[in-house]
């Protein structure tokens, strides 16, 4: 048996673990750190202008020489642009999301890219590897921000994708410490991907109201809603309220469009508007409890990860 972790010797890094990519908190500084540190970082590209984007993948190759990734949400408008400019720095990694991974995959591979796609579900999973994509990230309900609409949980999830897929496997949602992925790799995946303990970092351009709403926040204050627009985790705050109105009121997808308007997340995520923005974050948030530099994160977190490895062979469980 090949003892080597795959997605360590896939992506040339020193652990499995991914950082998210995450609209208005990944840009060049996360990444970078995630990167030094011996993860994966992403720069989140679904909130960059084309030129904001070629800024940030200068920037990143400047402050790290470790591989780096983008990802790449398919809903994106200037999807094209994106891709160019990706090819034009020879960025090694691409993680695409909420869209077919028939579209893009060969394209970016026949430029020497490694295509990961996520999904959150065994049927998008079965999907992209027909599809040809390199990895698979399988994001459990209980991730924040865009999600999927069968609410299943990466404790169900990672082990039926697990079974059926021979490409190597990346789980995503709920997990935010060295515990966390320790029982994910024991469900059955090669690596994890870490999204909402990274916005709680010095690195992530998230403003710092919103890191500090993160590190407030506690169980049972993110939910899933807006499934009939795109289905999304976010804190309670009065904009969620305003759309449990809008249901209770028997509002169509038309008028919570509208109430959703344009730029929600800008305005929570970036520039800190706690009351009237979009706070995406993962139910793991209720296990945040500071901001720390990213370095710091991910060391505890292999700490954590090899400390609970000794501790699954002590006396508790042997009944
Ligand atoms: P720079 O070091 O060039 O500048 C960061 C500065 O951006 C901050 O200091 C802040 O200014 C300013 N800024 C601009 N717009 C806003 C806003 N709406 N809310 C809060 N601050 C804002 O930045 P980077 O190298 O980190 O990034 C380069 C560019 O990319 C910047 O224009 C930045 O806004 C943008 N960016 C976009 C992201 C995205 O997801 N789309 C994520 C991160 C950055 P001040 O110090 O005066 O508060
Ligand atoms: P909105 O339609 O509400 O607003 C668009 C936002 O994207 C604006 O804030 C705008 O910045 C920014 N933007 C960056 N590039 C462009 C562009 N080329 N054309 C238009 N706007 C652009 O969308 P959201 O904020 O909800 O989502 C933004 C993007 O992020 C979408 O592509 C969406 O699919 C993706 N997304 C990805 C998520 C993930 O988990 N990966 C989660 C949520 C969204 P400005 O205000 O400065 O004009």
């Amino acid at each position: 048996m090949n003892d080597k972790n795959r997605i360590v010797e896939l992506f040339n890094i020193d652990y499995p673990l991914i950082q998210a990519g995450m609209i208005w908190c990944s840009g060049w500084r996360l990444a970078s750190a995630v990167s030094n540190a011996g993860g994966l970082g992403i720069i989140g590209s679904g909130s960059m202008y084309p030129e904001v984007l070629d800024e940030h993948i200068v920037k990143c190759k400047n402050a790290t020489n470790k591989p780096f990734a983008v990802n790449l949400p398919m809903l994106y408008p200037d999807i094209d642009k994106h891709i160019k400019t990706i090819i034009k720095h020879k960025v090694p990694i691409v993680f695409t999301s909420a869209g077919n991974p028939k579209t893009w995959t060969s394209h970016l591979q026949s430029h020497n890219i490694i295509v990961v796609h996520v999904v959150s579900s065994l049927k998008f999973a079965l999907k992209s590897q027909d599809a040809g994509v390199d990895v698979i990230v399988a994001e459990g309900f209980e991730a924040g921000g865009h999600n999927g609409r069968d609410e299943t949980t990466t404790f169900c999830l990672i082990p039926q994708v697990a079974r059926e897929i021979k490409i190597p496997l990346i789980a995503a949602g709920g997990i935010g410490t060295g515990r966390g992925m320790l029982a994910a790799m024991n469900l059955g995946a090669d690596g994890v991907q870490i999204g909402s303990r990274f916005v709680a970092s010095e690195e992530s351009s998230a403003h710092q109201n919103f890191k500090e709403e993160v590190v407030l926040s506690g169980e049972g204050d993110t939910l899933l809603t807006l499934k009939e627009l795109t289905p999304v985790r976010l804190l309670r705050n009065d904009f969620f309220n305003l759309i449990q109105k809008a249901y209770q009121r028997g509002d169509g997808k038309e008028e919570l469009k509208n109430i959703l308007g344009r730029g929600r997340a800008k305005k929570g995520m970036f520039e800190g508007d706690l009351k009237e923005g979009e706070l995406e974050i993962g139910q793991i948030s209720g296990l945040i409890n500071s901001i720390k530099p990213a370095s710091k994160i991910l060391e505890e977190i292999i700490k954590e990860y090899r400390q609970a490895i000794k501790e699954s062979n002590s006396i508790k469980f042997n009944f």
